[in-house]
């Protein structure tokens, strides 16, 4: 019998995540939607078995230790190994919808971008390790930005989050080192700018097309590259 595999893509109720799970769908994955908010997890859910995906809910908070405890027992409980984690969930910690200004950057807003943007996706990995190493082909993908590129720069002034970013992209790396005699591969991946509520909507690439690279990394073969930094056109440089 040929058992789908399952991923669990974080902050999967909208935007990038939600094309991800789509994505992952169609190829034939069952998908654990991971998302904080009951009734908007409910509703995507629900549209992703609509479109014909095998979806399930996961409620999943990824800076909240107790929330994501029980979201791994949550997966478990409904697929009992992980064969995919797509680390998506992330903010931009803009206050007003202005810049980050590092000369007068609040300190609080950093904290909060870090606690979503780089401990959460420590905490929702490690927490699912177990169940990831119970797959036979584990892949991890990490949703970063080339706004945490420190070679290019790029993007508008959003220290916070940039910073945040290139943190996940060490993390990645980290992590990699920590897998490479295992058969867990994890790589950090760029959407390009993407129409979500992140940018609102002013952006000129669909959620489909920021979450091909995701599905790409997400269903990479064994001995393909881990450790990267890619988007659609190759590898990005750090
Ligand atoms: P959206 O704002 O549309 O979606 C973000 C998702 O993350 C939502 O589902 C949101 O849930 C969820 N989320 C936020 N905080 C938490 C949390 N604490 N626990 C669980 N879920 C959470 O953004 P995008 O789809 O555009 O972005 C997705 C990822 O892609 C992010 O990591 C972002 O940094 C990255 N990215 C996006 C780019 C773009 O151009 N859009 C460019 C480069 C990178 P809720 O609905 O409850 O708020």
């Amino acid at each position: 019998m040929n058992v789908a595999k399952t991923a669990l893509v974080t902050g999967a109720n909208k935007g990038i995540g939600f094309a991800i799970a789509r994505g992952l769908g169609d190829i034939g994955f069952r998908v654990a939607v991971g998302a904080r908010d009951d009734a908007r997890r409910k509703e995507a859910v629900e549209r992703l078995r609509a479109a014909g995906t095998d979806a399930f809910g996961v409620a999943l908070d990824v800076t909240s230790d107790d929330s994501v405890a029980a979201a791994a027992a949550t997966v478990e409980r409904a697929a009992g190994s992980l064969d995919v984690l797509v680390n998506n969930a992330g903010i931009a910690g803009r206050v007003d919808g202005g810049r980050q200004d590092p000369t007068t950057l609040d300190l609080n807003v950093v904290r909060t971008v870090l606690e979503t943007n780089v401990f959460g996706v420590v905490r929702v990995t490690n927490a699912m390790l177990p169940l990831l190493r119970r797959s036979d082909a584990p892949r991890i993908v990490n949703m970063s930005s080339n706004m945490g590129s420190l070679a290019l720069r790029t993007g508008p002034l959003l220290a916070a989050y940039a910073s945040s970013k290139t943190m996940l992209n060490s993390i990645t790396v980290q992590y990699a080192r920590r897998f490479s005699d295992t058969n867990i591969i994890v790589n950090a991946a760029c959407p390009g700018h993407v129409a979500t509520d992140f940018t609102g909507f002013d952006a000129p690439r669909t959620p489909e097309q920021g979450a091909a690279i995701a599905i790409r990394l997400a269903t990479l073969p064994d001995g393909g590259p881990s450790g990267g930094f890619f988007d659609d056109g190759g590898a990005v440089p750090w």
